[in-house]
């Protein structure tokens, strides 16, 4: 039994199997081979184990999102049978002696960059499935495991996930995130907090532990490897506790989030996926105060098309029956990459083309999602909010955009909602010109993870940088102060949806400023409910 230190990014109790999932690309080396003929074999095998994975996720994704979206599996499979593909390694193995992981991956590449640059969309789009297809053979080769096939309920433990990985898993199997690097407000932070799950980051972690027993003891930031019994039943115990806990909460269920003096809170929750709705249901929020609709974009192979877009908020309207459904528009760039949105390398990518920025570029991008949110909202209680705005003239762009989409829609005799719209109040900017800015929308919903990152000059992804984050800084706190005062002022109102609403060391402070609404992982719902209910 060895314990390791780690870093809560959520609490909470989990004790299984670990996982260890690391990614191929680090791991392909270039190797000279003695026996050809057996090379060639285990490349064909790899080839079939690969082509049998993808038939189970075509018949996973049929049942669960539907034959426009299996397809994707489909020309997968198709695609590695291609003939000049298989001859371009198969040559590489026979002609240059090389091993097989490297002979696709230097392949994969060739061709990926090879579709990148034709002109012609669809094939530009291809380039991001040569590389997946190459991934998947090369994980099969080295042995290395892939995110996509938890199979039991696990531990996972990885240098560090992006989300473009973390949207490939199989949630249901997910008991837990351990982490090398990332950080508290990283997006694999916010997936472990919507899944209420235990999380760990800055472990000194071991590829050896895979397939060990472990604990992880998120509220007391530890990792135990191979606990012996009678820790064991110290922690089944503990669970247990937390689980009462639990039961107790859900005694709120159904009671308003009023102080005693009767100041009220709208207190929603934060979604990143369709499928987190059975959470918001369970912890009983009033509305759902951020959609990070860029997951939709994450989870696809190529653009998600406007019937794909309005069918999801379409359905998350449906469910919330009435209840405010606010989509943030997609939020890419940074951290969050989508291969075929093919956005190029950037020295600096968080201040970067993202966002807002890509939407006001690429406005036929921009237009296919509003027009599905504006169907979707003949459907329900939808509002829009747009993220890392910086000027009253991006907003006024974007108004121009929406009244051309709405006239569009009118014109063709498609039927449309109208919807409340704000924006996003995640750049100092926007925050010092709050006063200009209530003037022109309907709300203001703060975004304190950058807003901190901006404000204080300090990576979100960056975990060296812990030591200078100070994440209750006075300057985080006078912005927040001034935006609503702001908006107040204009008569709209304020909201925050960044981690900072759920910190509960600040929900007294939210309520002395006057916060009118709260957005915050389902999970954190009910605890924020009660701090509130208990509070004069
Ligand atoms: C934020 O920045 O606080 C926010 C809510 O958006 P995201 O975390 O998705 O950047
Ligand atoms: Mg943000």
């Amino acid at each position: 039994m060895k314990e390791f230190e780690g870093k809560k990014v959520f609490g909470g109790i989990a004790i299984g199997r670990i996982f260890y999932y690391s990614k191929v690309e680090n791991q392909v080396s270039r190797k000279k081979i003695e026996d050809v003929a057996a090379e060639l074999e285990r490349f064909e095998a790899a080839k079939e184990k690969a082509k049998e994975q993808l038939g189970v996720l075509y018949e996973k994704a049929l049942k669960e999102v539907g034959e426009m979206n299996a397809q994707i599996f489909e020309v997968h499979q198709m695609m590695i049978d291609d003939e000049d593909y298989n001859d371009s390694v198969k040559n590489m193995i026979e002609e240059q002696e090389l091993n097989a992981e490297y002979s696709v991956a230097t392949t994969g590449d060739n061709f990926a960059e090879m579709f990148a640059n034709m002109d012609d969309d669809y094939f530009k789009a291809r380039s991001a499935d040569i590389k997946d297809i190459s991934e998947r053979i090369i994980s099969i080769l080295s042995g290395t495991q892939s995110v996509s096939e938890l199979t039991e309920p696990c531990i996972l433990v990885a240098e560090d996930l992006a989300p473009s990985e973390t949207v490939q898993m199989d949630k249901t199997k997910l008991m837990s995130f351990v982490t090398k690097l990332g950080s508290s407000n990283s997006h694999t932070a916010i997936l472990a907090r919507t899944m209420n799950i235990p999380a760990l980051i800055k472990v000194a972690i071991d590829p050896e532990w895979n397939g060990k027993m472990a604990i992880v003891d998120g509220n007391a930031n530890k990792l135990i490897i191979d606990p012996d019994e009678a820790t064991i039943e110290e922690y089944k115990i503990k669970k247990e506790k937390e689980l009462e806990q639990r039961k107790l909460l859900l005694t709120l269920k159904g009671k308003e989030t009023v102080t005693k003096s009767g100041q009220k809170v709208n207190l929603y929750a934060n979604i990143g996926n369709v499928s987190d709705l059975g959470a918001v249901i369970a912890n009983d929020a009033a509305g759902i105060g951020l959609f990070r609709s860029e997951f939709l974009y994450l989870e696809s192979q190529d653009f998600p098309t406007e019937e794909e877009q309005f069918l999801a908020y379409k359905k998350v309207a449906e469910t919330m029956a009435g209840k405010k459904v606010i989509i943030r528009t997609l939020d890419l760039g940074a951290d969050k990459q989508v291969d075929y949105f093919n956005l190029g390398n950037e020295d600096n990518p968080a201040m970067g083309y993202r966002a807002i920025r890509i939407c006001l570029t690429q406005t036929d991008i921009f237009k296919t999602q509003l027009r599905a949110i504006f169907r979707a909202a003949a459907y329900g209680n939808i509002a829009i909010m747009y993220p890392m705005i910086t000027s009253v003239e991006e907003v006024l762009d974007i108004k121009k955009i929406v009244a051309e989409v709405k006239a569009e829609l009118s014109e063709t005799g498609v039927p449309y909602g109208n919807v409340e719209q704000g924006i996003m109040i995640e750049t100092p900017a926007a925050a010092v010109i709050s006063d200009l800015l209530a003037k022109e929308v309907d709300f203001f919903s703060i975004g304190t993870n950058d807003l901190t990152q901006y404000t204080l000059a300090i990576d979100r992804q960056n975990n060296k940088l812990d030591r200078f984050l100070d994440i209750h800084h006075e300057a985080i706190i006078r912005l927040i102060k001034l935006v609503v005062e702001n908006a107040h002022k204009e008569g709209i109102w304020a909201g925050i949806c960044g981690e900072l609403g759920a910190d509960t060391e600040l929900t007294k402070t939210w309520l002395e400023i006057g916060v009118d609404e709260l957005s915050v992982s389902p999970g954190m719902i009910l605890p924020i409910r009660k701090l509130i209910r208990d509070s004069e």
